[in-house]
């Protein structure tokens, strides 16, 4: 169970009007080559790190038109009953309040079905009034049902129904051990992407103002900075700068924070810090300092 969860910022050029979108894709099969930004576990996370990445630019994000769903929110969502197929047929249109990702139940006739956009698809091999998909729904849409259809098996066989085997594929038991080591291994996966790209930086660079840019800082490598973003402040150390690969992106700086992990970050939202203390590490508490202005000019947004 694993949202995918990229946040990418593309160039655009639109009747001789160039500039920069940023884009949240979810669980999506979307090509990001250059411009990955990062991956994220939670939509909360990729958009408050997308909002932190646009804050001053009076842009905003979009999200990409082939987004799925969010399997996190899907699969907390209640099963649905229905007293017979007709209506669960019906139950994405008629205002039910039925959505993707659902799993609908119909015991009078034993059919189980999860909703695949605005269709109800029966998984069951008994399946009344509702439609069959010709493919396996685990792995439809590169498995992003996968864990739709687990939730739906478990229900068939709450009321004795038969599974259509195209869709029983059995479940690999994981061990709880594989967990951390799959976010750590990520971890070192994301950091040795951003040491690729990174190129150090021995003394501060300081690039000219441009059309769509302020000057902007890059700090020497071993610089102490802390990133201000939304009323909170994460410090870290940098090590290097990497370019966007494109025309009239602003490159970002590559730093290690504190906690662990590492990021590109906008220039624009990182400064340099004092010594660290025990009290720099990853302090998202009330932050007060109303003296920090951003870019434009204005306070920031009192926390
Ligand atoms: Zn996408």
């Amino acid at each position: 169970m694993k949202d995918v969860i990229r946040v990418a910022t593309r160039a655009y050029s639109h009747r001789g009007v160039r500039g920069v979108r940023t884009y949240l894709h979810i669980n999506c099969g979307c090509p990001i080559g250059p411009t990955l930004q990062g991956t994220y576990g939670t939509t909360d996370e990729a958009r408050r790190a997308t909002n932190e990445l646009l804050e001053g630019t009076g842009d905003y994000y979009r999200v990409c038109s082939k987004s799925g769903l969010v399997k996190a929110q899907v699969l907390d969502r209640p099963v649905l009953h229905f007293d017979d197929t007709m209506t669960a047929a019906a139950s994405t249109f008629n205002g039910a309040g039925v959505r993707d990702g659902d799993v609908l139940v119909v015991t009078s006739e034993g059919v189980v079905a999860i909703v695949i956009g605005t269709a109800v698809i029966a998984i069951t091999t008994t399946r009344g009034s509702l439609t069959a998909l010709d493919t396996s729904a685990r792995s439809f849409r590169n498995g992003l049902y996968a864990e739709v259809v687990d939730r739906a098996v478990v229900e068939a066989r709450k009321i004795s129904a038969t599974v259509d085997p195209l869709h029983a594929t059995p479940v690999v038991e994981k061990s709880d051990a594989q967990e951390p080591a799959a976010a750590a291994e990520e971890a070192a996966v994301k950091l040795a992407s951003i040491e690729r790209r990174v190129r150090s930086l021995a003394a501060d660079v300081v690039t000219p103002r441009t059309m769509f840019d302020p000057e902007l800082t890059y700090y020497g490598d071993g610089t102490r900075v802390v990133r201000r973003a939304r009323g909170t402040e994460r410090c870290g150390t940098t090590f290097g700068m990497a370019a966007s690969g494109l025309p009239n992106v602003y490159a970002f700086q590559a730093v290690r924070w504190d906690g662990g992990g590492a990021d590109l970050v906008a220039p624009h939202i990182l400064h340099r810090a004092g010594p660290a203390t025990p009290a720099d590490v990853v302090r998202t508490d009330g932050v007060t300092d109303s003296a920090c202005r951003s870019r434009t000019g204005r306070c920031r947004r009192p926390s």
